[in-house]
């Protein structure tokens, strides 16, 4: 019943609305515009996913933020009323250094990017360069070969504020060489929009390298599937698993390619105009449940 148009749960009855909580057993979460807008959490996604996990459901954070690691994005739910442990927390930080290790990869890591990355790298001991500006010379194309390490066997690109052009040359010059590996966070276009200012996101960067290496990077985060391998080597169901997000062309468009049933929430990216948008122009794909907000869902439960 669900998979065949976006049914709006707002407007359910109370038995299709268990009927659906009966339909899957993992919860795929993501955090910025569902459960929280940057340090504000969204009023009841906290008691609803915690609601999620009284009635026996596992449950999964899956962030494409880079920016932070694992600890300090379970430290922050909980901050916010969300119960949660660091091994539930699906960063692209975290995914980077995960699937490094799980290659058997010994050499060192060139990083675009942040903090975040580099103490998930430290943490499965792999060493790395590149965190922090490095700043532009008179002359532009001043690089030389000795800048370069010669340890470095993969670039990494995720983001960065101090993203710069000697970063775009040297990410280049180690990709110039077939063995170094090129692997990306998330190819997101934009942050979330607070006001009027567009804040550019990490697809940016990772275009521009791949623009310049004339490579492809391996991209971790969502839509791609990088993270349904990895949650089914934890036993994971796809066609019982929920993925919950407030954007059609990164949350549902993975949820969709992983084959998980889809629930598309109003509070972040896409709006109620956007969907319909969505839905005429055929653009990303759509969701099988719409929601205002995810604490409404807890609200139709117990009304
Ligand atoms: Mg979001």
């Amino acid at each position: 019943m669900f998979k065949s148009a976006v049914f709006d749960l707002k407007h359910a009855e109370k038995e299709q609305v268990k009927e659906f909580l009966n339909s899957f057993d993992t919860v795929l979460s993501d955090c910025d515009g569902v459960l929280w807008i940057d340090n504000n959490a969204i009023p009841g996604s906290a008691d609803t996913m915690n609601y999620f996990r009284k009635i026996g459901k596992r449950v999964f954070f899956v962030t494409n933020n880079s920016t932070k690691i694992r600890s300090d994005f379970a430290l922050k739910a909980q901050q916010l009323g969300f119960i949660a442990d660091e091994n539930e927390i699906l960063s692209t930080s975290y995914l980077v250094a995960h699937y490094l290790k799980s290659i058997g990869f010994k050499k060192k890591v060139y990083l675009i990017g942040s903090n975040g990355i580099g103490d998930e790298l430290n943490a499965v001991g792999i060493k790395h360069v590149g965190v922090g500006p490095d700043h532009v010379k008179p002359d532009f194309k001043s690089l030389k070969p000795t800048d370069l390490d010669s340890e470095v066997g993969a670039v990494v690109v995720g983001f960065d504020e101090h993203v710069s052009y000697p970063k775009f040359m040297k990410a280049a010059s180690y990709l110039a060489s077939e063995d170094c590996l090129f692997v990306a966070t998330n190819t997101d276009e934009r942050f979330p929009k607070s006001s009027s200012i567009v804040v550019p996101g990490s697809g940016t960067l990772v275009r521009a390298v791949e623009t310049c290496s004339e490579r492809k990077a391996l991209v971790l985060g969502k839509p791609h599937e990088y993270i349904r391998k990895y949650l089914e080597s934890c036993g994971l169901n796809p066609a019982r698993t929920l993925m919950i997000g407030d954007r059609c062309n990164t949350d549902i468009e993975f949820g969709v390619r992983c084959g998980f049933q889809t629930l598309l929430v109003l509070t972040g990216v896409t709006s109620t105009r956007d969907l319909e948008k969505i839905r005429k122009e055929q653009i990303a794909p759509l969701p099988d449940v719409v929601l205002p907000k995810l604490g409404d869902l807890l609200e139709i439960v117990k009304s």
